[in-house]
């Protein structure tokens, strides 16, 4: 069998105590020990050859070393907890010049200058607490077609069903529509909570997003944002009920984007949300 640096390396379980690495749950630390289930995360990203990959909260580095065994160029990992950097660090050793770590909040991570030239690909076991806003961001607050190449990531399994829901699922919703606009999302496989430290109270899944070429239809992102919060904000309501907080007569809005005023938000489809952005934007 061929060497790989992973082999000159201590197990994870040992670095968790060498460094003192007890989870916390502040910053929504669990673990995944296990190698093998870590690399079938990286190659769910594709191949990571010729990639820069960010890595959202690495902590002792199980997914880093996957993400280096399966071939990425550079891994850069964006980190909250100083405590892991020495772990992270001997990894860096183990791969020269392949591994960049950020000791830093990756809620206020500037990407685009952290992503560099090189294409990129993030993939992240997101700390819960802090995954849809990252996630949100990375679908919304950047120039499109975007720096990622793809998204791979690991949510709740209840959040992971938001985001992939189709109009007509009970969890479809405003996450659903933001993030399918654009982009084609896709729930690859569950995780049980036994596969990590400590085990959380509940099922994990990965989704795999990829921007589109074409959008579902074009409209203004900020216009969206508006149009799903209002509607969803009241999902029970009617649209001509749930969209007054907009401002304008909702009534014309609603028709103009060939809608019926008696809809309720959830029998919107994504194109559906698209046409009152517009709409509403002028
Ligand atoms: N990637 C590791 C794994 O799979 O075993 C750890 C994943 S754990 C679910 C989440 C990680 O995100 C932790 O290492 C935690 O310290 C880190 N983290 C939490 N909040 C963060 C933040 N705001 N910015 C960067 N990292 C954060």
């Amino acid at each position: 069998m061929t060497q790989s640096p992973n082999d000159n390396l201590p197990r994870l379980s040992e670095v968790i105590d060498r460094h003192g690495l007890s989870a916390k749950k502040s910053l929504g630390q669990n673990f995944l020990l296990d190698l093998n289930l870590t690399r079938r995360i990286a190659r769910t990203a594709g191949p990571l050859a010729g990639f820069t990959v960010i890595e959202v909260g690495p902590g002792p580095g199980g997914l880093t070393r996957a993400l280096l065994m399966e071939g990425a160029d550079k891994v850069v990992a964006v980190e909250r907890d100083e405590r892991a950097l020495p772990a992270l660090a001997e990894i860096a050793s183990a791969w020269p010049e392949r591994l960049t770590v950020i000791s830093g909040d990756a809620l206020t991570a500037d990407w685009q200058t952290i992503a560099g030239k090189a294409p990129v690909k993030i993939v992240a076991n997101l700390p819960y607490n802090i995954a849809t806003p990252l996630l949100t961001g990375w679908l919304t607050k950047h120039p499109w077609p975007p720096f990622w190449s793809s998204l791979t990531l690991m949510f709740q399994k209840e959040v992971a069903h938001r985001i992939c829901a189709d109009v007509g699922d009970n969890a479809y919703g405003r996450l659903s529509v933001i993030s399918q606009w654009r982009c084609d999302a896709i729930r690859m496989f569950d995780v049980s909570p036994k596969a990590f430290t400590p085990a959380p109270k509940v099922t994990s899944s990965i989704i795999h997003i990829t921007p589109r070429t074409e959008p579902i239809a074009d409209c203004d992102v900020a216009a969206l944002e508006k149009v799903t919060a209002a509607a969803f904000g009241q999902r029970r309501k009617m649209l001509r009920s749930s969209l007054k907080t907009l401002g304008s007569d909702p009534t014309t809005l609603i028709t103009e984007a060939g809608l019926e005023p008696t809809m309720r938000a959830e029998e919107v489809d994504v194109a559906g949300f698209c046409r009152l952005a517009k709409v509403l934007s002028g």
